[in-house]
């Protein structure tokens, strides 16, 4: 079991996990992508790091979060279920566990179709090499908005009798498997109807009997059942805990302003009490 799992890659992420080694923790960090900084095309208000580009900064973060012994995966946190003993990440199709887990997925935004969230597991899953053999031979929908939804529709098309691909957002389509077909109409929402699930869109419905929603995201709901949020950011304390033991949180995600410099210095403050947290429970557990 990895002392530490980090959802993120951003500022508060690298700052978080630099100091949690530093504090002899081990880490492992999942990430989606770039997250915000990448988008920036020139930073000038941190301090030692002049007039330069986000995606540059984030490249230094990476190297010297490698070089102090962090482990990065790239992966998409669907769920994340703690427990009393050790918290239990769902990414991919792989589980991961951990002492203690740091939220830093970034300026909360809303995501989400109508009628999503209330069927997943029901006709609508986010992971398509977990469920995708529920539907051999069937049709599907996937609704996708990056890479890994492109290279993930090949495997459904393998499976699946008829695959129809309906991009959320704008993304590189180029290696998309020739079996699936491309919808241009945006999808509005999703019902269900019988066995099977209504796709609505601007131009008609029509069902599916799955649909795959697959995003470099996941709402704070979907991701962490019960963690206590107030208008779509993180509730935490002044050491960057939240509402669920062994649940912490720092950067955008916990709300504005959404700076660097306010997203590290959470990220410290946060990994600090993680370890001190873990050392806490390491001795009691000693003394039992
Ligand atoms: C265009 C632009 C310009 C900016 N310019 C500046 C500037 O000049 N100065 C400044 O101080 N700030 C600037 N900012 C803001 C700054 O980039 C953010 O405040 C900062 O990046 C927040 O860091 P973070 O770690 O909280 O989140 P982010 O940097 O957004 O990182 C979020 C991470 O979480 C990952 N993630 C999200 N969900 C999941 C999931 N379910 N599973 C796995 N990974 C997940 C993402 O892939 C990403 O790695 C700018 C932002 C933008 C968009």
């Amino acid at each position: 079991m990895t002392d530490s799992i980090i959802i993120g890659a951003g500022p508060g992420a690298c700052s978080a996990a630099l100091t949690l080694r530093m504090r002899g923790k081990s880490v492992l960090m999942l990430y989606a992508g770039g997250g915000a900084l990448e988008k920036a095309h020139q930073v000038d208000n941190y301090p030692g790091m002049p007039a330069i580009s986000g995606r540059d900064m984030l490249k230094i973060m990476h190297r010297q979060a490698a070089d102090a012994g962090v482990e990065m995966k790239k992966a998409v946190v669907q769920l994340v279920q703690p427990g009393k003993k050790k918290v239990t990440v769902l990414a991919g199709n792989e589980i991961f566990t951990c002492k203690t887990l740091l939220i830093a997925t970034g300026a909360p935004r809303k995501i989400g179709i109508p009628g999503e969230e209330s069927l997943l597991g029901q006709g609508v899953s986010y992971c398509a090499t977990c469920d995708g053999m529920f539907y051999k031979g069937r049709d599907v929908a996937v609704i996708g908005s990056f890479q890994e939804a492109v290279e993930d529709t090949a495997f459904l098309c393998d499976i699946a009798a008829h695959v129809s691909y309906y991009p959320e957002a704008k993304h590189d389509m180029e290696a998309l498997d020739k079996r699936a077909r491309v919808m241009e109409d945006k999808v509005l929402s999703l019902e269900k109807n019988g066995e099977k699930v209504m796709l609505h869109t601007e131009k008609g419905s029509r069902d599916y009997d799955g649909v795959f929603v697959l995003r470099p995201a996941v709402a704070l709901s979907q991701l962490v059942p019960r963690l206590e949020t107030e208008k779509g950011k993180i509730v935490i304390d002044a050491d960057g805990v939240t509402n669920i033991p062994r649940i912490y949180a720092a950067g955008d995600v916990t709300g504005l302003p959404y700076q660097i410099a306010k997203a590290t210095g959470e990220g410290n403050r946060a990994a600090l009490k993680m370890a001190k947290d873990m050392d806490a429970l390491d001795e009691g557990g000693k003394e039992q």
